[in-house]
């Protein structure tokens, strides 16, 4: 805490919004940060929730400031879609989790493994967007099959017109669409069934309160997105599964992926590869 004139007292928040000053000095730096090395990428293992084995990852982005230090990306991921700068660096996102990746994992693997990505709705309307990923993939060798694009129900819904085009020619080349912070927006089913989606992911505010008893109304939620799943056929991955009570709660209610801190925090790559990869390509 700073003092701040005679009787204010200034709190520091770093999870705080970004202010609108903060905003324009983190956009311009933005712009600088991949040039200057600033910018990683951790990976967060998705598990399967029977066995406990890691049946992908996905890859969130790190910005450590040279001032500033680590900067979450809730708040500097918006700026970066407010400015465009997104499209650059969620290019960047897809070629270094392939880069960091693909190499270390082995072909004979028994469960195929799949590496998820975060595209930004302002990536959708990159005309360069399919080319690139087509072009990421084989230069990594890696299986378009194997390669999960993440999108929040919002970014598909505020367009539809628009993410149904780029969705039809993304999932033309063979990668897999999820539907990221499902249930959080406001998209009608309706929506939702005419786009070319392979598995939604259910938020972490409807996991928290599963296997406790005052959670029953958002264990209800889960419960009925859960539901929606399994009619639509589509697959569920569970967010934020922290504690031992909800992924039983998860289990009990035919939900068979997760990630979260009870598994792993998101680890460097080569974290990733030593804990759950498990060495070089044969
Ligand atoms: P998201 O895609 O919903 O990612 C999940 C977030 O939940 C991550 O936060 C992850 O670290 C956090 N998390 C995972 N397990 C747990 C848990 O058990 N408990 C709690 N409390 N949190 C957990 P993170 O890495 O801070 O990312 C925040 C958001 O920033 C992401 O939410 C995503 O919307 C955005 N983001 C991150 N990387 C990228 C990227 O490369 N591109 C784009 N466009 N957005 C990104
Ligand atoms: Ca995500
Ligand atoms: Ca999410
Ligand atoms: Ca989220």
């Amino acid at each position: 805490a700073k003092q701040r004139g005679r009787d204010r007292l200034e709190v520091y928040d770093p999870a705080m919004q970004a202010t609108a000053h903060d905003r324009l000095t983190l956009g311009s730096d933005l712009r600088r940060a991949l040039a200057r090395g600033e910018m990683r990428v951790v990976y967060q293992p998705i598990v399967d929730l029977d066995t406990g084995t890691a049946v992908g990852a996905e890859a969130l982005l790190r910005w450590r400031h040279p001032e500033r230090g680590d900067v979450p990306p809730d708040v500097f991921v918006p700026v970066a879609e407010e400015s465009g700068a997104i499209v650059e660096i969620g290019a960047w996102v897809l070629e270094t989790a392939l880069a960091e990746v693909a190499p270390h994992v082995p072909t004979d693997r028994a469960a195929p493994f799949t590496l998820a990505v975060n595209l930004s709705p302002r990536q959708l309307e990159d005309p360069t967007l399919v080319t690139r990923l087509q072009g990421a993939l084989r230069r990594h060798g890696w299986p378009a099959e194997q390669l999960c694009l993440e999108l929040t129900e919002t970014a598909l819904t505020d367009d539809l017109d628009l993410a149904l085009g780029v969705l039809v020619r993304l999932r033309a080349t063979g990668a897999r669409i999820a539907v990221d912070d499902f249930g959080t927006g406001y998209s009608s089913l309706t929506h939702l069934q005419a786009l070319p989606i392979d598995s939604i992911k259910i938020d972490r505010s409807f996991v928290q309160g599963l296997g406790d008893h005052r959670g029953s109304e958002r264990s209800t939620i889960a419960r009925c997105v859960l539901g929606i799943a399994g009619a639509m056929d589509l697959e569920a991955v569970a967010e934020g599964v922290e504690t031992q009570a909800q992924l039983e709660a998860l289990r009990r209610l035919g939900c068979r992926r997760g990630q979260g801190y009870l598994f792993s925090v998101p680890v460097p790559a080569d974290v990733l590869e030593a804990t759950v990869l498990g060495g070089p390509r044969p």
